[in-house]
């Protein structure tokens, strides 16, 4: 990466006045308010995200948490309310959060142009819903917002010379072991129970024109969160999670994850065992599940990411007012 790049986003009072920028800036509005219209729609109810925790979500690939002291105790800041979704779930059936996450990401990251630091997702969850529910629910979702958006802004998109397509319902879906021979046969060897490596999924992304799904991850490659199938479809011997990536076409990359919880005590510690999680750090999270909370299933999409794909933008930190990139001290 050029040092100039760096260079400019350490002068973001300087570039953040351009016009390039502020087009970018207003298609973003545009997004936040038709996925917000979308899923009032839909009779979501917006709550507010929490910031900091005493756990938080700790799926995610090999970036690190934040933490903290705070009156004493460990503290973090939020990677993403994913259990804070769960209890949520005693309350009201269907909520979403405009959620700020802290990832400290690999400074490899930085290569891959789809990842920041601080980032915020659209964050909702839906009691007794499965992840099959929640994949078309998110297909609709996207659609609406590119037909919204590509009408409300079609003058910003006309200058960002971006050619969107309203996506065809329902996507392609490819199961997990499918996504791993497709790359074998583009020369990549992915490891069954690992994660999808970026420049994997990048390579996937680039032979697709249309978002696609990817379901049924290993239980190894994810967080303790997620339901595991009950028959494990004879694959091999390991456990298939209901779970999916949601995959941008032209090479743009991941926009969601999700999928169906675990939400039942006792399995939820046999998994944090397996995962060698600290089972001490999860007081209240624990207490909760043995209260009982209902099953659900939801999904987190990136609003950077969003942007970033709408207005076809190479990098991440273009679709941020104030972007954080791995390694770079910027404002
Ligand atoms: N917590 C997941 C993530 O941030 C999203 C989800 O499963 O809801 O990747
Ligand atoms: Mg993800």
């Amino acid at each position: 990466m050029s040092s100039d790049v760096f260079e400019s986003l350490k002068k973001r009072y300087l570039t953040l006045r351009k016009k390039e920028v502020i087009r970018v800036l207003k298609v973003q509005d545009a997004i936040v308010s038709e996925i917000r219209d979308f899923l009032k729609g839909e009779c979501f109810v917006e709550i507010l995200a929490p910031i900091i925790g005493p756990v938080t979500d700790p799926g995610i690939r090999g970036a690190k948490q934040i933490s903290f002291d705070y009156y004493g105790a460990r503290f973090k800041v939020m990677s993403s309310m994913i259990l804070y979704k769960q209890v949520m779930m005693t309350s009201l059936p269907k909520i979403f959060a405009l959620s700020p996450n802290i990832r400290l990401e690999p400074l490899e990251t930085v290569k891959t142009r789809r990842h920041l630091t601080e980032f915020r997702q659209i964050d909702l969850e839906v009691a007794h819903a499965t992840y099959k529910d929640m994949m078309e629910l998110g297909e609709r979702m996207l659609c609406h917002i590119i037909t919204k958006v590509k009408h409300r802004c079609s003058k910003e998109l006309e200058e960002q010379k971006r050619v969107l397509k309203v996506p065809q319902k329902p996507f392609k879906k490819y199961t997990y072991k499918e996504a791993l021979e497709i790359l074998k046969n583009l020369g990549i060897n992915v490891n069954f129970g690992l994660e999808i490596p970026w420049e994997a999924e990048e390579a996937l992304s680039k032979i697709h024109k249309e978002p696609f799904w990817i379901t049924d991850f290993p239980v190894e490659a994810r967080g303790f969160y997620y339901m595991e199938h009950e028959d494990n479809l004879g694959i091999l011997d390991l456990g298939i999670l209901k779970d999916f990536d949601l995959i941008y076409p032209e090479g743009f990359g991941e926009a969601v994850s999700g999928g169906e919880r675990e939400y039942r005590y006792n399995k939820i510690v046999e998994r944090m065992r397996a995962s060698e999680e600290n089972i001490s750090e999860y007081g209240w999270y624990l207490d909760m599940l043995k209260a009982g909370v209902p099953p659900s299933a939801g999904f987190g999409i990136g609003v950077e990411r969003l942007t970033r794909f709408i207005c076809g933008l190479e990098n991440i930190w273009d679709a941020v007012p104030f972007p954080k990139v791995a390694g770079v001290l910027s404002s």
